[in-house]
């Protein structure tokens, strides 16, 4: 993959794929601009350089043009962001558009609407990437959120720049720290995983066996672990059909050695709420009508000494129900000790919008050596998978 370091870029269009796929509340006011504050590396770079900046980005799931999910309001904040004007553009293709960037000059910035407005873009659709290749003379793909898709603007498109495509500086920032989880960790190596279900992080789990030291499973996760060993969940969240895999792990990391540390209290509730009283208990005991929606304070204890003795720390998924201020206690506990480690000198890496959150929740977001862009991308990468995005960048 080619950085942007030596372009030359006077009177050149550039087309950037940025990741603007930022959480919106029900008025679209942006709650957090994280993302759009990461692609002003490159922004910057390519004006510096006198090129003309187009940025196309994804925003939801729209299933037509649903005008809550226009990029309109992420025009503004990047305007706001840059002290400089940001153009918006209502379509991202066609006649409007086409004439909406001709009016530009070198160092001018428009910013297209959301791609997902066409289906065509989830669908890799070749006649789509043309139509958007055809606005540009470079291409730059700084949209990791969105590297483990093959999307018409992410993937398809690269065939039209075949000697004009490179990877912005986001992009690069990203690789260069997850290469340093994956390919030069230091021991201890623990990783902390937590979220609702087993399922979606079966595969990060199995491969981190191949890597890391120590694993620490928290969140709803665990007590399908805790049942699986033969444990009482109560009502607590568990995937049937994952018991016999939860065992597997088990068994896979005895074989490779890796401390899987499950905790071993629970703080409970009667429903799924945060109005009822709570109640802890040894997790392998809960009462039948409960419900485990946090970790107890010895389970805390515990992943504290582990996670302070680490040279290495990744970290991905809430630890409880931390959108309940009463069931936070388990994630803000397990985020400052990240940081702690972090402060004393280990490498700590934390991804996917949850954990993100929860850091933001507890006022620490700063305190991590790097805070990955991506979720889904970023487990794809940490697994070992070839990202289409990346891949047709090479
Ligand atoms: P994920 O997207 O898989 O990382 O899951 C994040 C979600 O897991 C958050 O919304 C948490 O509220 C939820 N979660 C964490 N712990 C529990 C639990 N004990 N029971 C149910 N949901 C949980």
């Amino acid at each position: 993959m080619k950085g942007i370091q030596n372009l030359k870029l006077v009177k050149k269009r550039v087309l950037i794929r940025v990741d603007f796929n930022v959480p919106l509340d029900k008025n679209q006011k942006i709650t957090d601009a994280s993302r759009i504050k990461a692609a002003i590396p490159t922004i910057k770079e390519i004006i510096k350089k006198s090129g003309t900046v187009i940025l196309i980005s994804h925003l939801g799931r729209p299933k037509s043009k649903d005008p809550k999910l226009s990029l309109k309001p992420i025009a503004k904040k990047l305007s706001e962001l840059l002290c400089q004007k940001v153009v918006f553009s209502k379509d991202c293709i066609g006649e409007q558009t086409l004439s909406d960037i001709k009016k530009l000059k070198p160092g001018n910035i428009i910013l297209l609407e959301n791609l997902r407005y066409y289906k065509e873009e989830e669908e890799g659709n070749v006649d789509f990437a043309k139509k958007l290749s055809s606005l540009a003379d470079v291409y730059i793909n700084d949209a990791f959120g969105t590297a483990h898709r093959a999307h018409a603007s992410t993937y398809t498109i690269t065939r039209f720049f075949k000697n004009s495509r490179y990877c912005g500086r986001l992009l690069e920032k990203e690789i260069t720290n997850l290469d340093l989880i994956l390919k030069k960790s230091k021991n201890p190596f623990t990783a902390i995983i937590g979220g609702a279900k087993i399922s979606s992080k079966i595969d990060i789990i199995l491969s981190l066996l191949e890597k890391t030291d120590t694993i620490i499973i928290g969140g709803g996760m665990a007590y399908t672990f805790v049942k699986a060993l033969g444990g009482s969940v109560g009502n607590s969240i568990v995937e049937e059909d994952k018991l016999v895999l939860a065992k597997k792990i088990i068994q896979q990391a005895k074989e490779h050695s890796v401390d899987l540390i499950l905790p071993v209290d629970s703080i409970n509730s009667a429903s799924f709420s945060n109005n009822e009283k709570t109640s802890s208990s040894d997790i392998y005991k809960i009462p039948k009508e409960s419900i485990g929606l946090d970790i107890g304070s010895k389970s805390i204890s515990i992943f504290k000494k582990h996670i302070l003795s680490s040279k290495t720390v990744l970290w991905n998924g809430p630890m409880g129900v931390f959108e309940f201020s009463k069931f936070a206690n388990g994630t803000k506990s397990v985020c400052q000790a990240v940081c702690d480690s972090t402060y004393g000198g280990a490498f700590s890496l934390i991804g996917g919008g949850d954990s993100i959150a929860a850091a933001k929740l507890c006022g620490l977001s700063e305190g991590f050596s790097y805070v990955s862009t991506g979720g889904g991308a970023m487990l794809a990468y940490l697994e070992g998978k070839s990202l289409p995005a990346l891949k047709a960048l090479s």
